[in-house]
């Protein structure tokens, strides 16, 4: 009998994630814990190993998905290169499939969110475009029931739009006016501190959210221009792909729940009314387990899940 359930597993800058899952996306268990990159690649390694082995000797899995913050190649499961972590040139999906005999496909970590948040709305009107905004801002795109890459994977970088023409904030892809540099976490930490001219700095965005809701009106300002530029970045995305639905989630979103509704009234400002005529708008509902949820549904439908005879010869 086919194993019932696929293993996700999520690897982020700070948190790694692992769930088993079911054929209809529930989780049936679920373990987090510090990614620690700093241990290296064979220190994550041997810890997703630790974690892995007991939840699928309880719950056999016919596949593994991972969704890994990095640029992926995504017929080899190679991690070719990821900034948060420090890794280059991993083959992470043959390590893994040799450890634990079952086969493993490897995603990049946003684009597995915006597959699990997919599946979390039936009847998605498409293409959907999913946007999170985190440590960075982070795009998505389904179409035809699959994740849309593009042509070398880059597809739906919405956090690399450029929103400020000339002498933009300096982003962390080393261009300049990204939607990332105004309206990601640390640029809103950065930015809210520059502001306080020396009198106090932040430690994360609900401090620069209490201090805007004490008073503080540079705060408030940043947090103000963080969803502006948000919004003509939503409006960008529209106008190009004129998506069925729009999710936005995230961190900063989270912390700051008028973030996206601020965002959207300055999109409709700028998007075309037609795209927006019956574009569906809504929150996240996965969180922060939407990443291990997409992976874990990647792996069921990959080909090489299928029973055996139905694999595909690289
Ligand atoms: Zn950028």
């Amino acid at each position: 009998m086919p194993a019932r359930y696929t293993l996700g597993i999520d690897i982020g800058g700070t948190t790694t994630s692992l769930a088993v899952v079911d054929a209809q996306n529930h989780v049936a268990r679920e373990k987090r814990f510090p990614t620690n990159p700093e241990a290296g690649f064979e220190g994550v390694l041997r810890r997703i190993i630790e974690a892995a082995a007991p939840a699928l000797e309880r719950y056999p899995c016919a596949a593994i998905g991972v969704a890994v913050a990095a640029h992926v190649d995504l017929r080899t499961g190679i991690l070719v290169t990821s900034p948060n972590l420090g890794f280059e040139n991993v083959p992470l999906g043959a390590i893994l499939q040799e450890e634990f005999s079952v086969p493993a496909v490897v995603e990049n970590d946003v684009n597995a969110a915006a597959f699990g948040e997919y599946l979390a709305t039936p009847m998605a009107r498409e293409p959907l475009c999913a946007v999170f905004v985190g440590t960075g801002v982070g795009g998505g795109l389904i179409v035809d029931g699959d994740i849309f890459h593009g042509a070398d994977g880059f597809a739906a970088e919405i956090g690399h739009v450029p929103v400020v023409a000339q002498a933009g904030e300096r982003c962390g892809c080393g261009q300049r006016g990204c939607v990332e540099a105004y309206a990601g976490g640390p640029a809103i930490v950065r930015r809210a501190s520059a502001r306080c001219r020396g009198k106090a700095t932040f430690d994360d965005v609900d401090a620069v959210v209490r201090a805007a809701e004490a008073g503080d009106r540079g705060s408030a300002d940043v947090l103000e221009e963080a969803a502006a530029y948000l919004g003509v970045a939503l409006a960008a995305a529209v106008n190009l792909l004129n998506p069925g639905t729009l999710v936005i989630g995230g961190g900063v979103a989270r912390a700051w729940p008028a973030l996206s509704e601020r965002a959207l009234e300055r999109m409709k400002r700028s998007a075309l009314p037609a795209s927006l005529a019956h574009l569906a708008i809504r929150g996240a509902l996965l969180g922060e387990r939407a990443g291990v949820i997409g992976a874990a549904a990647l792996a069921r439908k990959s080909p090489a899940s299928g029973p055996p005879g139905s694999r595909r010869t690289p």
